[in-house]
């Protein structure tokens, strides 16, 4: 079975009838980018950038984020690297932060909400993609979006960072910028929030433990965490649907991408792309080329 998949590498993840998918790779640092490659991966779907905030004692500066996204974007050459602004709060903690205990983790403060709150951290994250944005094909995706104040106040915040780089005459590229959807609210508006933003990628774990009210870490819920549930796979196709209706396109980068049960129904409702772990990435290749 392993010889078999390694046969498909180089090979197009085309079904029968010739619909053709992106499949790119989840990644959470930079040791995983070659896994990637390896794996023959399209691009990087998800580069979960808090694994540099983590497991330290105080932020990671601009020239470090600048040096580690070069890096990688320097690896996968012409391939598509998303990376993902800081997702941190809720299962992801770093004590100096200072997030302190919260009744409701899940529901509380993490992720674009710390990066709205507190612009400095957002800001020096920004500047270092910007920047990083030349030496390869990045975009940028940010994480729990909400509402359309959500992404005014973060175009501003890029307007204000681009304006800057300007002015310091730093070499810089505004790449290509996406969200995550991952609230059922973010569903539900996906059509005014596909005019603001260039693609989507469907965070099916956030996704689910919101649409059924179901903690993802709970592991005495794990009967009913349930993501084949059809109100999970209709938010999915309501969203995949509003992309196209304003002409961006759609992925999936939850573990849900993987399921191979659901990929054909993927395909019909006209998922662009999916994202899944470097191990899954010729798994998923192979079950593609079997679907009509
Ligand atoms: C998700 O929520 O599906 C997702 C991809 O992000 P994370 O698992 O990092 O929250
Ligand atoms: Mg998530």
């Amino acid at each position: 079975r392993a010889a078999l998949l390694q046969e498909l590498k180089g090979k197009e993840n085309r079904t029968r009838s010739g619909r053709t998918v992106n499949v790119y790779a989840n990644i959470g640092g930079v040791g995983d980018v070659g896994y990637a490659l390896e794996n023959d991966a399209g691009g990087i779907g998800l580069f979960r950038s808090e694994f540099l905030y983590i497991g330290r004692n105080d932020f990671p500066g601009e020239e470090e984020q600048f040096q580690t996204y070069m890096h990688v974007l320097r690896m996968m050459g012409e391939k598509k690297v998303i990376i993902r602004t800081l997702d941190i709060g809720a299962d992801k903690q770093a004590d100096y932060l200072g997030l302190g205990r919260e009744e409701n983790p899940a529901l509380g403060y993490r992720a674009i909400r710390i990066c709205l709150k507190q612009p400095e951290i957002f800001r020096t994250q920004l500047r270092a993609l910007l920047r990083a944005a030349v030496y390869g094909n990045l975009s940028i995706m940010y994480p729990m979006i909400i509402s359309v104040g959500e992404m005014q106040q973060i175009a501003a915040i890029v307007r204000q960072v681009q304006e800057e780089l300007e002015a310091e005459q730093i070499p810089y590229k505004v790449p290509e910028q996406g969200i995550m959807i991952e609230t059922p609210a973010a569903v539900m508006i996906s059509d005014e929030l596909a005019e603001l933003t260039d693609f989507f990628s469907i965070g099916t774990n956030d996704l689910t433990q919101y649409t059924l009210a179901i903690d993802r870490q709970n592991a005495r819920l794990d009967d009913f965490y349930d993501p084949h549930h059809p109100a999970v796979l209709k938010m999915i196709r309501m969203t995949v649907e509003s992309a196209h209706r304003h002409g961006k396109w759609a992925g999936i980068c939850g573990e849900l991408g993987a399921d191979l049960e659901l990929t054909e129904e993927f395909i019909k409702m006209g998922v662009d792309e999916l994202s899944v772990s470097p191990a899954m990435v010729l798994e998923l290749r192979r079950r593609i080329r079997e679907i009509e």
